[in-house]
């Protein structure tokens, strides 16, 4: 348990009263006893998480009064200049879903992200590379013949959001506000008891170093009424608060890149509807997806063991470009084959995978479905990332609460983490809100115990609805577990009503 000194919900006695019933003592100024400067929220972490809830606070009449500040050890300031020409795009990039893309709407956020970077999609193709078995994703059993098929989900680079958010934030003007980046949070403790000052003993205290050798910005210690974790997996605030988690690792990693493609053929129809593609590969380890991205870009996001990750991590980009092609349309012996040949030492034998490529390709029969042929790998952004499962045992603890990565970190093949930590972020933003219509104290454990009853549940079924997947989709073969796989995704195709019952739940 995270240490107090005294009881979390003594009553608050103002200084001069609490000074008549304290013993007078001698003291030396220390740092402990110099008022730190005090906040009602003080948010950890930049990211999408942390900066959406500054957001949020600001947008709201009641809560944009609060004085916030947000502690990044990056450097926001290239978050808020980073910008790529229209044929670049990063390879961090995710699927918003409608919800996410309607509360971003909601505080104002989405009209500053860059919309000719952002690409909805309108249906998804899921099958199973062993079995066959398909599945897609799309509105059409909601939509009339004459309407356009509504959004499954719009897929938006990480630093277009962030740059939003950051822009969003500094529109909301700088009064009560404070965003102290280049700066870690380099300790967290309880405060004290200060004779001439408040009572902050149940108060967390954060010690603030510049990060690098970029120069101090602002105090080197503060107080929070509130301390929100948005601190990412290892997050400091969660072990501050001693809150555990209980999780896994996948022995898996993430292979993203971002890839051009050529021309679609036949023409999508209704035109400009995109879809997006995954293929599950059981005997590889994980799914492999492509993602639509404006002007014929698409971003891969592929499961695979670590051994695989780092074979296709050294391959030229036109092995890469192979193997994801690969990766599509053949069959799972060919794919194996193609992931244990010899990675060619010299440019001129630098052609072995697309030539093995054209050669099965001309012995397997077409892949339906079909996605378009991938052209070219842009340089630079082929990366891998470990997957993790994650997820803390609460989400609150007296004047703590923990929102996005620092509170569950899923399977990346439903897309839903950033998804599940915006959802965070806008019950958070209602409770905290709601707290100080009716005025209470915004660190109270009863105040934040709203929040944690809303997401805990959603959160953990979905987490483990993905950690299910996962696990279903890694027995390789035809056997009884591939079977019932399949004859499940054939039982939701057939059934247009748990299609939709499914699709909303992903929706958020
Ligand atoms: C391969 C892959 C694909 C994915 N695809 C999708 C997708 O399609 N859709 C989706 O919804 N999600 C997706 N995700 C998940 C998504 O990327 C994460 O859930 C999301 O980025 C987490 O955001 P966050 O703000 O909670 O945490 P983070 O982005 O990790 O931010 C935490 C911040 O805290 C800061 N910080 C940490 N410690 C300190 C400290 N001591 N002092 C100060 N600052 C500190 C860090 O610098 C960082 O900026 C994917 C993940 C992976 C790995």
């Amino acid at each position: 348990m995270r240490p107090l000194a005294r009881s979390l919900i003594r009553p608050y006695v103002c200084p001069s009263c609490r000074s008549g019933r304290l013993p007078v003592r001698r003291q030396f100024a220390s740092d402990a006893q110099v008022t730190p400067e005090i906040y009602d929220v003080v948010c950890v972490g930049g990211g999408p998480a942390g900066l959406g809830l500054l957001a949020a606070l600001r947008a709201s009449p009641a809560t944009s009064k609060l004085k916030v500040a947000l502690i990044e050890t990056q450097d926001l300031q290239k978050a808020r200049a980073w910008n790529l020409d229209s044929q670049h795009f990063s390879n961090r990039v995710s699927s918003l879903t409608p919800s996410s893309v309607s509360f971003l709407q909601k505080i104002g956020a989405w009209d500053h992200v860059d919309q000719d970077r952002a690409q909805q999609y309108q249906e998804m193709q899921v099958w199973d590379g062993e079995t066959g078995s398909r599945i897609s994703f799309d509105w059409s059993m909601e939509t009339s013949p004459f309407e356009d098929l509504r959004t499954v989900a719009t897929m938006t680079e990480n630093s277009n959001l962030v740059r939003a958010l950051l822009s969003r934030i500094s529109a909301s003007g700088d009064e009560n506000i404070s965003i102290f980046s280049n700066t870690t949070v380099s300790s967290i403790e309880n405060g004290a008891d200060l004779p001439d000052g408040p009572d902050l003993s149940a108060w967390p205290i954060l010690s603030l170093s510049p990060t690098g050798t970029a120069p101090s910005q602002g105090p080197s210690r503060i107080a929070a009424r509130l301390l929100v974790g948005a601190d990412g997996i290892n997050s400091p605030v969660r072990r501050f608060a001693d809150i555990s988690t209980d999780g896994w690792d996948y022995n898996r990693n993430g292979v993203v890149a971002t890839l051009s493609l050529a021309e679609q053929d036949p023409v999508p129809f209704p035109l400009g509807t995109k879809t997006a593609y995954q293929r599950f590969l059981p005997s590889l380890g994980g799914p492999v997806a492509l993602l639509p991205l404006p002007n014929n870009h698409a971003t891969l996001v592929w499961s695979t063991t670590a051994e695989n990750a780092a074979y296709l991590k050294s391959l030229s980009p036109k092995s890469f470009i192979a193997m994801v092609n690969a990766a599509f349309r053949l069959g799972m012996p060919d794919l194996k084959y193609m992931m244990a040949m010899e990675r060619p030492t010299s440019s001129d034998v630098d052609d072995q995978h697309e030539s093995e490529l054209s050669w099965r390709l001309q012995h397997t029969p077409p892949s339906s479905p079909q996605p378009p042929l991938v052209t070219g790998v842009q340089e630079g952004s082929v990366a891998a990332f470990p997957l993790r499962f994650r997820h803390a045992s609460t989400y609150v603890s007296p004047r703590v609460a923990l929102v996005g990565d620092a509170a569950h970190v899923i399977h990346p093949l439903a897309g839903q983490g950033l998804n599940l930590g915006m959802g965070d972020v806008a019950s958070l933003a209602r409770t905290l809100d709601y707290a100080v219509t009716h005025g209470m104290d915004v660190g109270d454990i009863l105040t934040l115990e709203r929040y944690a009853a809303e997401r805990y549940t959603t959160n953990a079924k979905i987490g483990g609805a993905c950690d299910m997947l996962h696990k279903l989709y890694n027995v390789p073969g035809q056997g009884p577990i591939a079977w019932g796989r399949s004859l499940g995704l054939e039982v939701i195709e057939r059934l247009p009503f748990v299609k939709g019952l499914l699709m909303r739940q992903a929706e958020g």
